[in-house]
């Protein structure tokens, strides 16, 4: 029997999906909902198994990097309870912002009169949102800025908009790690759209961008794990799958008959043709990743991702279609 309340929100008619593999998930919680993870030497990562931020501790003080509202005051409790267990300060000194996004910065305002960093369009961005909770950077940069704190360096870079236009790659060189936000979740699908992305031909080049540089360690900014290089490779490996699929179904699926089935309604021969398209180009990725990615089969997000990756095709890579003669 299902009680009125599960019945007005709708839960009990929600899908069942396929169980998630031990090895997408990340380590246990604590009582206070985080988990706090040496990456390598004074680096850590905090996470509350869906958010990730991270902090490095030096004899100057804490350089934290993002700020999740999910995690919020844990961020500090977690600092604080790595700064006494190595005997170092838990001051928080520096804040980098590794883009504009209220779901990784919201919690920035905890740290109060703090040195932010952060791109110059995170600036530009944020001064946009007038957001009191994600205070403007102080510190901005064009193309890359080397963070030195307490005798440790950090590599800031930007090569180019994907997720959004400002994101960076925040790289460790003394830690073997890689910071890249909200491009590869480690182990699961991106969500819809190539994970929420404004720019789809810089969301599908990125993860090659990071492969570049030389880590063990990746950060990804979702779930519960740190992430490997073959986590981010089996990412590039279902993206290429996507865009050949869609590439397949484009060529093949003939547009003629939608447009004939609606003569006037220009806009249903769109949909018809570009939702089969769709269909018949995300069918064999989510067979195939079903039980290789985490929530592979929930298909609104190989499908959503599917159709931007087939629209980028269109008019990005182009061309749109036959020119009339
Ligand atoms: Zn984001």
């Amino acid at each position: 029997m299902t009680s009125p309340a599960s019945g007005a929100t709708g839960v009990d008619t929600l899908p069942e999906y396929a169980p998630i593999p031990r090895s997408a998930l990340g380590p246990a919680l604590n009582d206070q909902g985080y988990y706090v993870g040496q990456v390598e030497r004074n680096l850590y990562y905090v996470t509350d198994g869906v958010y990730q931020s991270a902090f490095l501790t030096t004899d100057d003080g804490v350089v934290l990097f993002d700020a999740p509202p999910t995690i919020g005051g844990n961020i500090q409790r977690a600092v604080d309870e790595v700064a006494a267990a190595n005997g170092v300060t838990n001051r928080v000194t520096h804040l980098v912002y590794s883009h504009h996004h209220s779901d990784h910065g919201g919690a920035a305002s905890l740290f109060g009169d703090v040195v932010h960093i952060g791109h110059e369009e995170t600036r530009r961005l944020l001064l946009r949102d007038n957001d009191a909770a994600r205070p403007i950077p102080e510190v901005t940069f064009a193309d890359r800025y080397t963070l030195e704190v307490g005798g440790e360096r950090v590599e800031l870079a930007w090569h180019g908009p994907n997720h959004s236009p400002d994101n960076i790659y925040i790289h460790f060189p003394d830690h073997d790690t890689l910071m890249f936000i909200d491009v590869v979740n480690a182990g699961w699908v991106p969500i819809y759209n190539t994970n929420l992305s404004e720019d789809v031909p810089g969301y599908m080049a990125a993860p090659a961008i990071a492969l570049d540089y030389p880590w063990t360690h990746f950060i990804c900014g979702h779930l519960g794990r740190l992430a490997t290089r073959e986590d981010v490779a089996l990412h590039q490996r279902y993206i290429a799958d996507i865009e050949a699929s869609a590439r397949e179904a484009l060529s093949t699926v003939d547009p003629t008959p939608y447009y004939m089935h609606y003569p006037e309604n220009f806009w249903a021969g769109v949909k018809a043709h570009l939702d089969t398209v769709t269909e018949r180009a995300a069918a064999p990725v989510i067979a195939k990743y079903t039980g290789v990615l985490a929530a592979a089969d929930i298909e609104i997000f190989t499908r959503t991702t599917t159709f931007a990756i087939m629209q980028s095709l269109r008019l990005d890579s182009g061309p749109s279609g036959p020119v009339h003669p």
